[in-house]
């Protein structure tokens, strides 16, 4: 029930109608036994944003496009990840302090390590946008060898330099040469479900192959990899666990994953 004592949280973005945080965050709270709620917040101002989390108490706040990188000036505090990522999607409000972090390179790595060992594992990454960023460097952490390939190369180029990680170009010449291969691009999102960037004959078997795009859930990448025998993670697991990663933040106690998969499949089914 809402009321004086409810805690407000919410998430910033433009365009946020369509987030599903929300689902995320009210059905995990309630779960928990929590009085409070959470609101998606369609920013226009982000000054006047940061101002209105201070001013009325919200207690946190996911930051979502296209705010991520520029929400950082407003911080008072940043997580040592989320200031290498250059990247916030959550801020805590601790008394007045805003601290910022990042949990989508959580996410990414739990939904990862839920299926494949990454130690020593060779990492073909698509994408050098900010989520293929906050991925690129949560495999840093674990050590992973890691090629990127970004349809604007020179995105791939400057992220690999900056992480000592290896470019290459975004074709396929019949083999793949990774263990893990991870797509982090908006490719294949809907409307344009029937877009792969992979080749479906070089996907091996051995290769366990993460969508993080989760409108479709199953990507033609996922089925795809799935048709060759391939280990596959859909673009929920990392959704999920993010969003779990911000509600121990800001709660210091952990959700059901379990319970708020559900939610997220019941709304995208
Ligand atoms: P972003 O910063 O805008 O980056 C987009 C990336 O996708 C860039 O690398 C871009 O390449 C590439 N790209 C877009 N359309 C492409 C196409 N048709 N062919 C090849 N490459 C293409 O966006 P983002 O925040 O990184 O998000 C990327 C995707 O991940 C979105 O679909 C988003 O919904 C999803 N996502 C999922 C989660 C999750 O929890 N599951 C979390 C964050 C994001 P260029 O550099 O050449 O433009």
């Amino acid at each position: 029930m809402i009321n004086a004592e409810t805690q407000l949280y919410g998430v910033m973005g433009n365009p946020v109608r369509h987030s599903l945080s929300p689902i995320i965050h009210n059905g995990a709270f309630r779960r928990m036994g929590l009085n409070a709620a959470y609101l998606a917040f369609e920013v226009k101002n982000l000054a006047e944003a940061v101002s209105g989390i201070k001013g009325l108490g919200i207690r946190g706040v996911s930051v979502t496009i296209p705010f991520k990188t520029q929400i950082i000036p407003f911080l008072d505090q940043l997580d040592e990840v989320a200031g290498k990522i250059q990247a916030v999607n959550t801020i805590c409000n601790e008394g007045g302090k805003l601290i910022g972090y990042n949990t989508d390179w959580q996410g990414a790595l739990a939904a990862l390590e839920q299926k494949v060992d990454l130690e020593g594992k060779r990492v073909l990454l698509l994408g050098a946008g900010g989520a293929a960023r906050a991925i690129a460097f949560g495999l840093k952490v674990r050590g992973c060898q890691v090629f990127i390939c970004n349809r604007s190369p020179q995105k791939a180029v400057d992220l690999a330099n900056e992480l000592g990680f290896v470019h290459r170009p975004l074709s396929f010449n019949g083999r793949m040469d990774a263990d893990v291969l991870v797509n982090a691009t908006s490719a294949g999102m809907s409307p344009n479900d029937e877009e792969s960037l992979v080749p479906k004959e070089i996907l091996a078997k051995e290769v366990t192959v993460m969508d993080i795009v989760y409108k479709p859930l199953r990507t033609k990448l996922l089925r795809e990899a799935e048709e060759r025998g391939c280990q596959t993670i859909d673009g929920l697991e990392m959704l999920a666990l993010q969003g779990a990663a911000q509600v121990e933040i800001w709660t210091g106690k952990k959700p059901e994953i379990e319970k708020i998969k559900e939610d997220l499949r019941r709304a995208l089914e």
